[in-house]
């Protein structure tokens, strides 16, 4: 009812659509947007809230177990995207002509009880660290059993970042040895310096043992402090313990044999035994001229681990494009099929169903993917629609798609995600972080304006948000990539109902197997949420230019090195 009569009013006349934008907000859920075919309208119009909540429903019933990854569960979530692909018509985009695409996995589970490690110094005693209480580590090479004496080096916040003139590696030779790092990011209100207040990738702990890996080290502790983690020990315990399914490593690929944290009290600990302290080191590592320190420490450790070989899958499926060169190109959409499966019973009920989390997203992902096999006039690059798997274990499903992707990355015009969307209703906003930094920007805008949908920012650019969906695997690689989520300004809600049911449902649901679908839930804002995506993307998809991260943005070296990949490809 609300749509119809916004068509009514946008018949009248540019003149009156005016006026009436001067005076009332006027929402035109499917605009007509330069660039985009005619048919895109009448696609995004036949987004059918209905048909989400289908798709919902089904993905979230007690007989999926909570799509946990290599269980009954995932075969049963995976054929069915299959199958709604096939029904819309789309292409197979998997491997051997299937909408499969394997992504093996290895889960490893690091056994507790049996893990030791120790503090050496010359001449002193060796100091035993408790497992858990004072430090927690996993393996990343796949090995059951790691072992470690070596060297201790602090590295500061271990960032290696040209672009801003910073390098925590300078001269440290760190082959075999191990590295001693703090997280997050040197403090600063320059923008142009680390973005400011805002976190970037620099700033998160897998970036730490990426950046160390790469240096050749065997072994990375971060000492945790909560102002520079912004959370408690006891979230970097619970995430440390239990399974942990890692993609399997790619032949040369480098990997830590220990990758864990130490508590603060025992970072004291260890730093004593060098005449350092915890405070002190924080300073120093704040400066340009900082330099690896050697502690003239050895962390001696032995560490069993259980491994288990798991495969799973994302589902794959493509839209080819109508333009006969720009059809090698294409705009991918994502959202992870996965959660958490069968686990600890909270009253009464152990299956972690993730209707929220993300049975939504995979909705919208089959809705899009429908609409869009659905217009009689394609657009000029390909579509292509990924429900990938372990996301909860840390977007591995999306890593293996960005390492193995059915379009080259640097043909990867743009990639949307969808990750959890709140069944309330549509908003009066979004929240679409990420894009502004990237030339998709005015598009962005442009769909939104004529929605009459508002442009929520980043509450908490400090907690580094952007870097925790499928997406961000994608930007990684260089590949303009963000979520698109519903904001908090509820149509017809009173102010602040938005940010009440945020709260209840994190308190509550999330990652809970109370996280469950119910009848009288209300699907507008994913609709909403489809319609906007879906107008986005058809533009970008028949646009000349191929999109890209802004000058000076983090992304933008791995995007040219992915364009220039496809230069040197074209050459031969
Ligand atoms: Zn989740």
């Amino acid at each position: 009812m609300y749509r119809k009569g916004m068509f009514v009013i946008m018949a009248a006349g540019i003149l009156a659509a005016t006026l009436v934008r001067a005076q009332q907000p006027v929402a035109d859920p499917v605009p007509e947007i330069a660039g985009l075919p005619p048919a895109a309208r009448a696609a995004a119009a036949s987004i059918d809230p209905e048909k989400i909540r289908a798709h919902v429903r089904f993905l979230s019933l007690d007989l999926l177990e909570g799509r946990g990854p290599g269980t009954r569960g995932d075969a049963l979530a995976a054929e069915y995207i299959a199958t709604q692909f096939a029904l819309a018509g789309l292409e197979p985009a998997g491997e051997n002509g299937t909408y499969f695409q394997r992504v093996p996995l290895v889960a490893v589970h690091t056994i507790e009880d049996k893990t030791k490690f120790s503090l050496v110094s010359a001449g002193g005693a060796p100091i035993n660290l408790a497992y858990g209480t004072e430090i927690v580590s996993k393996d990343q090479t796949g090995q059951p059993n790691a072992e470690i004496d070596a060297p201790i080096v602090f590295v500061g916040y271990g960032i290696r970042a040209p672009e801003y003139n910073w390098d925590d590696y300078a001269g440290v030779d760190l082959k075999g040895k191990i590295a001693l790092v703090i997280v997050n990011e040197p403090p600063s209100d320059d923008v142009k310096f680390f973005k400011g207040n805002a976190l970037t990738y620099y700033g998160r702990w897998t970036y730490k043992y990426e950046e160390a890996a790469r240096h050749g080290a065997k072994a990375v502790f971060i000492i945790h402090t909560t102002p520079t983690a912004g959370y408690g020990w006891e979230v970097v315990r619970s995430s440390w313990s239990g399974e942990d399914p890692q993609l399997k490593l790619a032949p040369g690929q480098p990997a830590l044999a220990f990758a864990g944290w130490f508590t603060r009290d025992a970072g004291e600990k260890l730093l004593a035994m060098s005449g350092h302290h915890v405070d002190e080191l924080l300073q120093v590592a704040n400066s340009r001229d900082f330099k690896p320190i050697p502690l003239g420490v050895h962390l001696r450790g032995n560490m069993p681990t259980k491994i288990r070989q798991i495969e799973s899958r994302n589902v794959v499926a493509m839209v080819p494009g109508s333009d006969a060169k720009l059809k090698s190109e294409a705009v991918v959409f994502t959202a992870h099929w996965d959660h958490l499966g069968i686990g600890p019973a909270v009253n009464g009920d152990s299956i972690y169903n993730g209707a929220v989390d993300n049975a939504t997203g995979c909705a919208i992902l089959m809705e899009l993917a429908r609409a869009w096999a659905t217009l009689p006039e394609k657009p000029r690059r390909s579509a292509i629609f990924v429900a990938v798997t372990a996301e909860e274990a840390g977007l591995r499903g999306s890593e293996y798609y960005a390492d193995h992707p059915v379009l080259p990355l640097g043909k990867t015009a743009l990639n949307l995600n969808f990750d959890a969307f709140p069944p309330f209703g549509r908003t009066k906003d979004v929240e679409v972080t990420g894009a502004e930094r990237t030339t998709v920007w005015a598009t962005v805008q442009e769909v939104a304006r004529r929605m009459n949908i508002a442009i929520k920012p980043d509450a908490h650019p400090e907690q580094g948000l952007f870097y925790r969906s499928d997406h961000f695997a994608l930007a990684h690689a260089g590949v303009p990539a963000f979520s698109i989520d519903l904001g908090t300004d509820y149509e017809g809600k009173p102010p602040g109902y938005g940010e009440k049911v945020f709260e209840e449902y994190n308190e509550k649901h999330y990652h809970q197997p109370s996280d469950e679908y119910h009848d009288d839930w209300d699907f507008g804002g994913m609709e909403e949420v489809a319609q906007f995506a879906i107008q986005i993307a058809t533009t970008v998809a028949n646009q000349e230019t191929l999109p890209t991260w802004n000058a000076g943005d983090e992304f933008l070296p791995a995007r040219e090195r992915s364009g220039r990949q496809e230069a040197g490809g074209r050459r031969q």
